[in-house]
């Protein structure tokens, strides 16, 4: 796991919300570096090499976005964006350009925690869990099995790889874009149905009561989450 090493820059020009980040990170006894500016922070990014980011995407010099695609020429470390909740759509551009995962203004402590506590788990992995166990689902992607409460629950070949990527960025948002691709390829891009029919199917046999699933969850106009708790 990290150690209290792990550093973390915070670009946000908020500073209530860059003082309640930075509580919080000190409080883990992490080591928080913090800027206003865009281009400061693309400038600490390349000397420092933090270990996650997080990144405010309204920022006063420079769009969040454009810091994701200049991030990403150099560097894959995690980021979590911070937008506000009228921002829908660049959730989706920032997700696109490689951001990890996103945190819609005002949000809480405890979901702070379980979006690092996912990213940092990405970081700290070194092989792939194959056993993953939240609730009653058991998913075996070893055996390549679904379980609900020890019992078998029969999937289809395409649910399997949905429920196998999901696991793979469990507590990460996953963008119906990136499901599109992997399973059906670039050219189904927009085909949000077939994600539709296959979730609906999919919360049938896994979820006690589809209508307000526990496991699989709909992140509104952007993809879907697995749910770690
Ligand atoms: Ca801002």
């Amino acid at each position: 796991m990290l150690s209290n090493n792990t550093k973390i820059l915070l670009i946000e020009d908020d500073l209530q919300t860059r003082r309640f980040l930075k509580s919080n990170l000190n409080h883990r006894g992490w080591n928080v570096t913090e800027t206003d500016s865009g281009k400061t922070g693309l400038t600490l990014l390349k000397n420092d090499a933090p270990d996650l980011l997080i990144l405010d995407l309204g920022l006063p010099d420079m769009n969040g976005i454009t810091v994701i695609k200049r991030l990403r020429q150099f560097s894959d470390l995690p980021v979590l964006v911070l937008s506000a909740r009228s921002l829908e759509q660049s959730k989706i551009m920032a997700l696109d350009a490689g951001a990890d995962d996103y945190l819609t203004k005002p949000f809480g402590i405890g979901e702070l925690n379980s979006r690092l506590q996912a990213l940092l788990r990405r970081i700290s992995k070194t092989a792939p869990q194959e056993l993953f166990v939240t609730g009653e689902l058991t998913i075996d992607l070893g055996k390549r099995k679904v379980f609900v409460a020890e019992q078998e629950v029969k999937i289809s070949p395409i649910e399997y790889r949905i429920l196998s990527i999901l696991v793979k960025n469990a507590g990460l948002v996953v963008t119906q874009r990136q499901l599109l691709k992997e399973i059906w390829g670039a050219e189904h891009l927009d085909d949000n149905h077939y994600l539709r029919i296959y979730m609906r199917q999919l919360r049938h046999k896994v979820e006690a009561n589809p209508a307000r699933p526990r496991y699989l969850l709909t992140e509104t106009g952007v993809g879907y989450r697995l749910s770690e708790s």
